[in-house]
């Protein structure tokens, strides 16, 4: 119901969701502009290419969730490393408090995918339908010819690349090549009806993130920053009075008001601003960084590159609005050395060394050892004791080994009839081992035994797993 209809009973009801208009952003170009489409670039072709790429026959990045393997060039990740992968998490998110308490908001304002692909997209929009003027008066225009084929020209390369991202994602998680011709429609010969063979959870996910991008990027856009993204809500928490992010220089700017061009403007009373508003037109997120620090603003930059265009126009110095701190506004000194910002860098460095050490020291082998449930403590058998056990070994070794197997501790143990073979790359390989010792030689009822598995050709390459061998009481 409308805010301005009145119930049947008298009472009004306010639509707390107020409906966005869309915001048309003039193309601007410039130094802050050219870093953005310059980090953009490498980011997108990273993104589109790392799927395609090979390392050792399997896929460089491949987030396998059916073998719970996680590929990321040369390291594979095992549901046994789920703590260095949330190291890896707490490392990233340490280092992105280290840059905006630094930078403040650059992460978002130059390599969040939401602002990266919203870029793409505008930059469409502004090649097939023009500049922001030219874009207000066609969307005021009736529909005809010009206003279709513009339009539908930039929902058609939108959709374009918006599957190129949902396929592109999902090649993460699903060997591209494989998803791609299974996404290739094909006729039917039975039924004549159109067919895809890729299965249908990667299908059902390419195509949802094909419209979450077409979404986002195209339709939300800012709306993705200022209502859904969380850190836009607590990045203000890391900034200092010294965090480097854009600010409008009230005390030059002000008053601010139009004039002539080269009259004296300081005899008019007026400051450097001349109040175009070219900083509000380019803003992607629709605010006036002339009203101060807003939590809507991306740290982007894109005001800066206007304000320093109109500014060479009017003869006047750059950087009325600029990457600044509020203290250098207030001091004219930046400063860099600062304890929490010494805090996280000290931090990431220490973490990202411990990570490093860690992967670079890891075995690509693991055993693991487990009594068999269903036998008996121990088997009397022709004077010895018998315990049975599965040993599981773990080749997290990018190539196929042969294991043997040597048994170590309080007495001397024999395996029954256990034969090396091969276990493949990555393959976890269970196998039942009978373990034997003469009855005489069992002095407890509990004696320790360590199982010992070296690989065959690289005897450097070993891990071993202790446990318990039982005996009769005595
Ligand atoms: S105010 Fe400036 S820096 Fe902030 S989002 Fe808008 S254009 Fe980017
Ligand atoms: S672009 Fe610069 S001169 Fe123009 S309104 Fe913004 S701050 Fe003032």
């Amino acid at each position: 119901m409308s805010d301005k209809t009145p119930s049947s009973d008298g009472i009004r009801y306010v639509n707390l969701y107020e409906s966005q208009d869309k915001i048309y952003t003039r193309k601007i170009s410039g130094f802050f502009q050219n870093i953005r489409r310059y980090t953009g670039l490498p980011l997108i072709a990273g993104f589109l290419l790392l799927p395609w790429l090979a390392i050792d026959g399997r896929p460089a990045v491949l987030f396998d969730l059916p073998a719970r393997q996680f590929h990321i060039l040369w390291i594979t990740f095992w549901p046994q490393d789920f703590m260095l992968l949330a190291w890896l998490l707490i490392i990233s998110a340490f280092s992105l408090f280290t840059v905006t308490t630094l930078l403040g908001r650059v992460y978002c304002g130059f390599t969040c995918p939401q602002t990266v692909w919203t870029l793409m997209f505008i930059s469409i929009e502004h090649f097939f339908q023009g500049d922001r003027n030219k874009q207000i008066r066609l969307a005021k225009q009736a529909w005809g010819f010009d206003k279709l084929w513009r339009k539908s020209a930039t929902h058609s390369v939108w959709l374009l690349i918006a599957f190129i991202t949902g396929v592109t994602f999902i090649g993460y998680f699903v060997p591209i090549r494989e998803l791609l011709s299974g996404l290739l429609p094909y006729r039917d010969g039975a039924t004549g009806m159109l067919r895809i063979d890729a299965h249908p959870v990667a299908a059902f996910w390419t195509f949802f993130f094909m419209a979450a991008t077409y979404v986002n990027a195209g339709w939300m856009r800012e709306q993705v920053c200022k209502y859904m993204c969380p850190y836009a809500r607590f990045q203000s928490v890391m900034y200092d009075s010294d965090t480097l992010a854009v600010y409008y220089d009230a005390k030059r700017g002000e008053p601010r008001g139009t004039r002539k061009a080269h009259s004296d403007f300081r005899k008019q009373g007026l400051g450097e601003c001349i109040d175009c508003s070219w900083c509000v037109q380019v803003c992607p997120v629709d605010i006036d960084i002339r009203d101060g620090m807003q939590y809507e603003c991306i740290n982007c930059g894109l005001c800066a590159d206007a304000c320093n265009a109109v500014m060479d126009r009017m003869q006047y110095p750059r950087g009325l609005v600029c990457f600044t701190s509020e203290n250098q506004l207030k001091t004219g000194k930046i400063r860099f050395i600062r304890p929490r910002l010494f805090g996280y860098s000290a931090a990431v460095f220490i973490m990202f060394s411990v990570f490093s050490f860690t992967i670079a020291n890891r075995s690509p082998l693991s055993v693991d050892v487990v009594r068999d449930r269903g036998a008996r403590l121990y088997r009397l058998s022709g004077g010895t004791v018998q315990n049975v056990y599965t040993l599981k070994i773990n080749n997290m070794d990018s190539e196929d080994h042969v294991y043997n197997i040597a048994l170590q501790g309080d007495l001397p143990y024999q395996l029954k009839s256990y034969r090396p073979s091969l276990v493949e790359a990555g393959e976890v390989f269970a196998v039942p081992l009978r373990v034997f010792v003469n009855k005489a030689e069992v002095s407890s009822e509990k004696s320790e035994i360590v199982f010992v598995v070296t690989t065959q050709d690289q005897p450097e390459l070993s891990a071993s797993e202790q446990n318990v061998f039982i005996g009769p009481a005595r």
